[in-house]
């Protein structure tokens, strides 16, 4: 049955997949939602004896239903390949009794890759099916880890060019490092003299540009965007709730239809939003816990009802959750306001007039799938000494923010359900943090310094993503004033 798509703010816009694929944002500002979350045809226990890739397309074909079967799994096979370190893809670690899903064994050793693989591919499928000719160019800004995962995922892909921009003093050494060492035709990594906003707001500025849209075309270019709102971002990342769950099963660590409770270190709401689809359809998942940094708008959201991003911005040693303005939320406001989009739209726009807006008590009330909790940095860093004295394990300062959270919960709700913890990033992309730490003794060394003695404590080998941007040359290093960005585009383009 054909699965449509609508904003969550307007019921007139309805898309197939690939078109909302192709979109990305609907043309009111709103998100796309399914029209329904579908529900596996088949018993969770069938996906058991599934493989990663297996169970990729059992889920996805369940999302996007314009696709044929020769294109999702083409698609599922060009992402999932030797890109990752482990053909588990994303392996279960278990811990003194607790589950680490483990979604860092991609090309840029953080989850994003989960999604950021496929996207590419889904995109230039999505592309020909719509009759969209010519070439795709994606823009990004970044502030470290999306604009290296987009770029991996999008290397070599043909039908699409990839250009990143980022702030020249404004990432880590391994993040840029990462960056400029990018192979691919079709790839360019711009450092600019200014900051994070920026890059961000030039890059806007050229997506919104007419004059240049219309070159572009006339080139047989057009503009497109990896942004994490994508439909074709989100729908991956339900697929290892499911692939966990039945891992358990086969490990006979629960019988089926037992209830599993996942702890997500959340920032833009994307990741757990997939666990809460993964619920609806059908996967026995108790609670969500949802984890803060000490960004915390989204734990005081599941205390009150409201959602207030009026306050100090933190940065902290998890910069991936450093967020004010959670984007995926929206989906989950739709969700409780019984898929309604008038509510959902008169919210959000309490959201850019005032910076706030408050859900009803019924709305409220569907909000108990739910937990939440925050950690601070002194937690976080805890965590990590803590997790590590007791078993060895070393985990990056996300994973620890879970951690955190999930150990509080523990104390406080007596809850003994079996537990997964998604672990977002391998400890060695923020190895000063984690070093720092696990022992004083490592602080001030920066992360290459620290590589070496991280596989040392750990036993872990080291990924082969940190081992190639020690010794790989460097190919990208123009650095432009921000005011030049867009003449750099038109240089790379031709145009
Ligand atoms: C992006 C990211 C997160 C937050 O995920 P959301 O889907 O934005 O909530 C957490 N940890 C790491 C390492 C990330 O890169």
């Amino acid at each position: 049955m054909e699965l449509l798509y609508q904003s969550t703010r307007s019921q007139g816009e309805k898309v197939t997949a690939s078109q909302a694929i192709l979109k990305g944002l609907a043309g009111d500002g709103g998100l796309f939602v399914p029209e329904r979350i579908p529900v596996p045809g088949i018993p969770l226990e069938n996906f058991s004896k599934m493989s990663y890739k297996e169970t990729a397309y059992e889920v996805m074909k369940l999302f996007f239903t314009d696709f044929t079967e020769e294109e999702l799994k083409s698609c599922i096979d060009k992402a999932y390949d030797d890109k990752f370190d482990t053909c588990e893809i994303a392996p279960l670690t278990e811990k003194a009794g607790v589950y680490y899903l483990e979604l860092f064994h991609g090309a840029t050793i953080a989850f994003k890759d989960m999604a950021l693989s496929i996207l590419p591919h889904l995109l230039t499928v999505s592309a020909k099916k719509n009759n969209v000719n010519g070439e795709i160019v994606i823009l990004t800004a970044t502030s470290g880890d999306t604009g290296k995962a987009a770029l991996a995922g999008f290397a070599d892909v043909p039908g699409t060019r990839i250009i990143v921009f980022y702030p020249k003093n404004g990432v880590s050494r391994i993040q840029e490092r990462q960056m400029v060492t990018q192979k691919g035709a079709n790839t360019s990594v711009i450092g600019i003299t200014g900051n994070f906003d920026d890059a961000q707001s030039g890059v806007k500025a050229m997506f919104n540009n007419k004059e240049l849209a219309k070159t572009m075309k006339e080139h047989n270019y057009q503009f497109s965007s990896a942004n994490s709102i994508n439909i074709g971002r989100l729908v991956p990342q339900v697929v290892y709730y499911v692939y966990s769950y039945a891992k358990l099963l086969s490990n006979g660590a629960v019988k089926a239809g037992e209830l599993v409770n996942f702890v997500v270190p959340t920032g833009n709401f994307g990741n757990i939003l997939a666990a809460y689809y993964a619920k609806n359809m059908g996967v026995p998942v108790g609670k969500l816990i949802c984890a803060s940094n000490e960004n915390k708008v989204l734990f005081d959201f599941f205390e009150t009802g409201i959602y207030d991003k009026n306050r100090e911005f933190v940065l902290t040693s998890s910069p991936s959750m450093d967020i004010l303005v959670s984007s995926n939320l929206e989906r989950l406001v739709y969700r409780i306001a019984g898929d309604n989009p008038e509510a959902t739209a008169g919210m959000m726009s309490a959201l850019a007039s005032e910076g706030r807006y408050e859900v009803t008590g019924e709305m409220k009330a569907r909000l108990e799938d739910f937990a939440s909790g925050w950690a601070s940095e002194e937690q976080t860093a805890s965590e990590i000494k803590r997790v590590y004295e007791e078993t060895g394990y070393v985990m990056d300062t996300h994973t620890a923010v879970a951690s955190a959270v999930y150990h509080d919960y523990k104390e406080k709700t007596k809850d003994s359900t079996v537990t997964v913890i998604a672990s977002t990033a391998s400890p060695y992309k923020f190895g000063t943090s984690v070093m720092g730490a696990v022992n004083s003794k490592y602080k001030g060394m920066d992360d290459f310094e620290l590589i070496d003695e991280l596989s040392r404590i750990s036993g872990t080998a080291i990924p082969k993503a940190v081992e190639e941007i020690r010794s790989a040359p460097v190919l990208h290093n123009t650095v432009c004033e921000t005011e030049d960005m867009q003449k750099e585009v038109e240089k790379i383009l031709g145009i």
